[in-house]
């Protein structure tokens, strides 16, 4: 049972990503208005979350970290207009499987009080120590892949550039998120911890933007306000018709700049309601238009598709990192037409 448990986790947790993303989405959806994300040696070491989030309460010790438990979804209709990322319930008990993993949490009323939570590799709670803690939420991740030895072996040969992609992960929730506090820590194994990014808790993605990427980066960019109407032109689908048929583009991309000269570093950030997703088909696009215009670098691009969610399909894979747009064909001629 357990290395069928381990296989199967390998499948929810598939790199540094994957835990990054999991754990920051927890945070998240308990509410978070500040979150702490600290590496050691790039995450090969540890990963660390922490969040002023509303806790994990008691009754729940001994089932968070199990499979399937969740307690985000109340009843299965809920799952067409959920608000929450999770609902899997797979992400704790996986992290389990493939690492030591540990939390320490308190909610309000027991805060500065609160507990540690230690778990065995199929996601039993082991023990309960009484800790100093503020309200919140903090996940520790030691030794990712170590149960998987060639998994284990393959992190470490590209650590350096799976840490690179951690880091642009974070760049995007760290733009999308308004009202959060993201602050990023790595320390080599026994070192002090440096800051590698942060932004406050500000009320804008631009904002966001220029703590993320600097003002003079967010002189360069204009906003990206469209509406692209598919009333006339989408072919409904069957199972569709609450679909108000609009889709709203939302974010900042680079002022058109002809001639030579980088304005903007080149960065491509595509969410679909709020959520980091790569979207290549549409960058491949955008991506066309400012080349037809004769702009000699590629833009800066921040954009969040907002649409009905069953416009679109997060369950493609159990990481959620694949979506799958209905009719991305006519999508990507209206955003042609539109830019
Ligand atoms: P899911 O997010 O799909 O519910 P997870 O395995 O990611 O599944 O988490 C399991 C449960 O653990 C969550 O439903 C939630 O109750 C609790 N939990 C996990 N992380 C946090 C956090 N940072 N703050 C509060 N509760 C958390
Ligand atoms: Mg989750």
């Amino acid at each position: 049972a357990r290395s069928v448990h381990q296989i199967q986790s390998g499948q929810v947790i598939v790199d540094l990503c994957s835990v990054v993303k999991e754990l920051v989405e927890n945070s998240l959806d308990a509410s978070a208005t500040s979150i702490e994300i600290r590496f050691k040696n790039h995450g090969l070491d540890s990963i660390e979350v922490q969040d002023n989030g509303t806790g994990i309460s008691a009754e729940n010790y001994e089932n968070v970290a199990l499979k399937h438990f969740t307690s985000k979804l109340s009843n299965y209709d809920d799952l067409s207009s959920l608000q929450t990322f999770g609902f899997r319930g797979e992400a704790l008990s996986s992290l389990c499987a493939l690492s030591k993993f540990s939390v320490t949490t308190a909610q309000a009323q027991e805060a500065p009080k609160g507990k540690r939570l230690d778990f065995d590799g199929m996601g039993r709670l082991s023990s309960t120590t009484l800790v100093a803690c503020q309200r919140g939420t903090t996940a520790t991740v030691e030794g990712l892949f170590e149960s998987l030895p060639v998994r284990r072996k393959e992190l470490t040969k590209n650590i350096k550039r799976e840490y690179g992609k951690v880091l642009g992960l974070l760049h995007a929730y760290a733009c999308i998120c308004v009202n959060v506090k993201f602050t990023v820590k790595h320390a080599v194994t026994k070192g002090k911890s440096t800051i590698v990014f942060s932004t406050k808790a500000n009320d804008s993605t631009r904002e966001n933007i220029a703590n993320v990427y600097g003002a003079k980066t967010l002189s360069a960019l204009m906003p990206l306000d469209l509406t692209l109407d598919f009333e006339s032109n989408m072919p409904r689908m069957a199972h569709n018709d609450t679909s108000s048929g609009k889709l709203l583009v939302k974010g900042h991309i680079s002022k058109p700049v002809f001639g030579e000269g980088r304005q903007t570093p080149d960065r491509q950030m595509f969410f679909v309601n709020g959520r980091p997703c790569g979207l290549p088909q549409i960058a491949k696009a955008i991506n066309e238009v400012y080349k037809s215009f004769n702009v000699s670098q590629s833009p800066f691009i921040f954009a969040d598709f907002q649409m009905d969610t069953n416009a679109y399909d997060v369950n493609v894979s159990p990481d959620k990192r694949t979506i799958l747009l209905h009719d991305a064909a006519i999508l990507i001629e209206n955003l042609k037409t539109a830019l």
